[in-house]
């Protein structure tokens, strides 16, 4: 069994046949899928989605750096009380991008910190989205850190600088299927070094197909492909990559064992 840990699931990509998309997860073993709910439009069809596939999808939500002008007087109050009803068992994507930088990178860091702050008074898991920002990234987990944070950095792109502060403080890492791809020596080499005990594994969908389908919409099913490019890289089965990811994750998003 598996956990897709990251998915957006009401992009308009899956607007048609979303239901095919979840039997083909189920039958690839997909045992629960985190979608990441990006903008108010996207929480409410994602809570719905919660609805829908009871102990199947699960809803985190957050602001993407991207959009973190978006954030305002109201942000903290209309997701830590979507918390507190037991609505998220995530908050994120929160983090830093400086790729594109299409919000200034001091409202991205402000941003990032309510974040995390949140996470930690509501004692839900941060899921991290941090691309050519490593530095910062590191500065702001430990200087916000209470002592109660803890979370993921997702979608990891292999710096072993962040990589190793993050393990240091105890964040799980997850990768995507750009593991696949044939340039991603960085994060090959990534996934190698860190202990299978910390992994997890996503897909981002609708974002980065694996190799054999590049170019095409990607889908909780294809998380697969992730734990076979893994169980490849660290010479272990398949079997096991699921096994220790989907406790990983378990452990992460559901410590009260309240999933089920
Ligand atoms: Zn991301
Ligand atoms: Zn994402």
């Amino acid at each position: 069994m598996y956990i897709d840990t990251h998915a957006h699931l009401t992009f308009p990509e899956f607007e048609l046949d979303l239901p095919e998309v979840i039997e083909r997860a189920k039958k690839a073993r997909v045992e629960a899928i985190i979608n990441i709910a990006l903008d108010d439009e996207a929480v409410k069809k994602s809570l719905q989605l919660s609805k829908d596939y009871p102990d199947y999808i699960f809803t985190g939500a957050g602001l993407h750096p991207h959009e973190a002008s978006q954030w305002n007087d109201s942000t903290y109050e209309k997701f830590s009380s979507l918390a507190k009803e037991h609505k998220l068992i995530a908050i994120g994507e929160t983090g830093l991008d400086y790729h594109y930088k299409l919000s200034p990178a001091d409202l991205q860091k402000k941003v990032f910190r309510s974040f995390l702050q949140m996470a930690q008074e509501l004692d839900l898991p941060a899921v991290i989205h941090s691309r050519e920002a490593a530095r910062d990234t590191i500065d702001i987990i430990r200087e916000e850190n209470k002592g109660k944070l803890k979370g993921v950095l997702h979608c990891f792109a292999g710096d072993m600088e962040l990589g190793r502060a993050a393990l240091e403080m105890g964040f799980y890492i997850s990768f995507t299927n750009n593991i696949t791809y044939p340039k991603a020596d960085l994060i090959r080499a990534a996934a190698k070094e860190i202990p299978l005990d910390r992994i997890m594994i996503e897909t981002d969908c609708p974002f980065l197909s694996p190799q054999v389908f590049r170019g095409q919409r990607n889908e909780p099913s294809y998380v697969v492909k992730v734990a076979e490019k893994i169980a490849e890289i660290k010479g272990s089965t398949v079997e096991d990559v699921a096994l220790a990811t989907t406790g990983n994750a378990r452990r992460l998003f559901f410590p009260r064992g309240d999933r089920r």
